[in-house]
């Protein structure tokens, strides 16, 4: 055999895994990490210390496996999201990307498929793979915008058993209307399809964006996903959580494994929620950074998309290649994510984001 192969040739890998490339943003150690759309303030001390008090109190029952239907979590999980939700409608996991990944197991696999609408979320491609569900990919209009009719026409015809709708979308930042999502869902009943709606930005969508929350009464196939990696700050603790009708969530008992969320998950996930508020406070002063960054882009002759979460998109870049090193040079980390033209930012703190423009602007003029 030849040694020299890459190893991924020479194992045995399922053929629709040959060739692909993991989720790889990089991780940097630079002073301004603004590339994978964390929240970038510091938790606040206080609700670390109410995180530390209660691991170390759920650390007493180490020795046995945490509830298996992390029952105080869905509860609190339900209880901040409101609109009538109750623990029943509930569904967590590590991130809402194993959330994501549940609901592939369940409603996609072989001979079943899942649409996107590109450019979007990168993992749905990759999730769909690694359950062996064909990957649709849907279109946008040039502006990179969906409406209700082109997103409903292509799902009539494609048929998937699984619809991504990402809202605030990643990377373009732009939230979808109810209209679009009530169309899709229509569209999708001849299918029987799984209406996703990806809302892990929801917390930074302006003022009259309304959530999907407010679509699920009667609507058994719609899911709702969120996360508190991204508004809540903690992308570290890995928790991620969906609203649905209660069969979706016992769909889910079916291939989570048992004890997936660890108690020390567990434990850290219900004390941050003990301090919605605390955690939450930070969002306005995102969001005055992002709408910063859009006015201050458009002030350079940059073209942002508009931005419902704590990012932005923007094009107008001759070499965007460049200008991701050349930031990089001064200590700043943003995302190329291969749309050309086009490079995304994630909104900082003040300090971080007056690095990310003041860097910009230099070498767009240098560049002149
Ligand atoms: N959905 C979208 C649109 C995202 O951008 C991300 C993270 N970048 C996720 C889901 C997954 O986040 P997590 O697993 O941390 O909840």
């Amino acid at each position: 055999m030849n040694q020299s192969m890459d190893p991924c040739e020479r194992l045995p890998l399922r053929d629709n895994l040959r060739g692909l490339k993991p989720y790889g943003a990089p991780q940097l150690d630079v002073p301004n990490m603004l590339n994978v759309n964390e929240n970038t303030h510091p938790l606040p001390v206080e609700v670390r210390d109410s995180i530390a008090e209660d691991v170390r109190a759920a650390a007493a029952n180490l020795n046995r496996y945490p509830d298996r239907e992390f029952s105080e979590l869905r509860e609190r999980l339900a209880g901040y999201l409101g609109h009538n939700l109750t623990a029943a409608n509930i569904w967590a996991g590590n991130g809402s990307n194993e959330v994501l990944q549940h609901i592939l197991q369940a409603f996609g696999g072989p001979g079943r498929s899942a649409m996107g609408f590109p450019p979007t979320y990168s993992m749905y491609p990759l999730l769909a793979a690694g359950t062996d569900t064909e990957y649709i990919k849907g279109v946008r209009a040039d502006d990179f915008e969906l409406s209700a009719e082109s997103a409903a026409q292509q799902v009539r015809e494609a048929q998937p058993n699984i619809v991504f709708l990402c809202s605030p979308n990643n990377p373009t930042g732009t939230a979808l209307g109810l209209d679009v999502i009530k169309a899709v869902y229509d569209a999708g009943e001849a299918s029987n399809a799984i209406i996703i709606v990806d809302e892990a930005y929801a917390e930074f969508s302006h003022v009259g964006t309304p959530s999907a929350l407010t679509l699920l009464e009667g609507r058994e196939r719609l899911i709702v996903s969120r996360t508190m990696s991204k508004a809540f700050a903690l992308a570290g603790a890995r928790l991620g959580y969906m609203a649905a009708a209660p069969s979706v969530a016992d769909a889910m008992r079916l291939v989570r494994l048992p004890y997936h969320l660890s108690a020390v998950t567990q434990a850290t996930a219900n004390a941050a929620l003990k301090h919605v508020d605390a955690l939450l406070a930070n969002v306005e002063d995102i969001k005055m950074q992002r709408d910063r960054i859009v006015d201050e882009l458009k002030r350079m002759g940059l073209q942002p998309a508009s931005s419902d979460s704590n990012f932005v998109f923007f094009g107008g870049l001759e070499n965007p290649a460049l200008v991701w090193q050349e930031l990089l040079n001064r200590g700043v980390l943003i995302r190329d994510v291969g749309i050309p033209g086009h490079l995304r930012v994630t909104a900082g703190t003040e300090a971080e984001t007056t690095a990310f423009l003041t860097g910009l602007e230099e070498i767009l003029e240098k560049s002149q």
